[in-house]
């Protein structure tokens, strides 16, 4: 299966696709992961990309397609969720031509549909783990007690101002992305309001429906 999660920061692409990940077996790629991985690595692609993600805007294309493309190529073009790749038009196409070429073409984009003012509020109470990546939400999901706090930290983007200028940066620079989708008949929207276990059934229940009237 080769589907990509597809919406507005904090509409929890990241949480759905882990969970995806561990329980239908597909590897999870993540742009914004290998980005943050390569920060912390102090790799030149880090250096390069921190700049862009310090401002809350999209690193320059030409860095995250090797990035999506090196992932995608380990996993052998097949069972993998994307996460935040694509996120322009020009991304969509490089995707497109990348997988066609290996005859491995998205089978459906799920569209998770959560209004500005939940996203505000779920941002703004995420916690990440420095080092799995892995999503807490202070209220809903919070750190099991176990964990060292110090890997736990809020995400600069996540701050209240960078929060609404990446809403902004998804409104003028991803959102096309939904009509560019849905002409190709990929796209699906799923309601992204309600508990993670009834969103993700939505998802699941989405995505099989799709694979089978292929
Ligand atoms: P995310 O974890 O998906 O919210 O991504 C965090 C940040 O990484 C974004 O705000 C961008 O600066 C950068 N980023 C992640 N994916 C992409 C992408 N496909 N294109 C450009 N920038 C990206």
């Amino acid at each position: 299966m080769r589907i990509a999660l597809f919406g507005a920061p904090g509409v929890g692409k990241g949480s759905q696709a882990t969970f995806l990940s561990q329980n239908q077996g597909l590897e999870h790629i993540s742009t914004g992961v290998i980005l943050r991985s390569a920060l912390r690595s102090g790799s030149d692609v880090g250096i390069e990309a921190k700049k862009y993600m310090d401002d809350s805007q999209l690193v320059p294309g030409h860095i995250v397609r090797v990035l999506a493309e090196e992932a995608i190529t380990r996993n052998h073009y097949d069972h993998f969720v994307l996460d935040g790749y694509p996120r322009t038009i020009e991304q969509a196409e490089w995707l497109s031509e990348f997988l066609s070429e290996h005859e491995a073409m998205l089978q459906c984009v799920v569209n998770l549909v959560v209004s500005n003012e939940i996203i505000v509020g779920r941002l703004s109470q995420r916690r990440v783990h420095i080092e799995t990546g892995e999503n807490f939400h202070l209220e809903y999901k919070p750190p099991p007690s176990g964990i060292d706090p110090e890997l736990i930290i809020q995400r600069k983007d996540d701050l209240p101002e960078s929060i609404f200028r990446r809403l902004e940066v998804y409104q003028k620079q991803t959102h096309p992305l939904v009509d560019y989708y849905k002409d190709k008949n990929l796209m699906v929207e799923v309601d992204g309001v309600g508990t993670f276990e009834d969103v993700h059934a939505r998802i699941l229940s989405t995505i099989y429906n799709f694979a089978a009237s292929e």
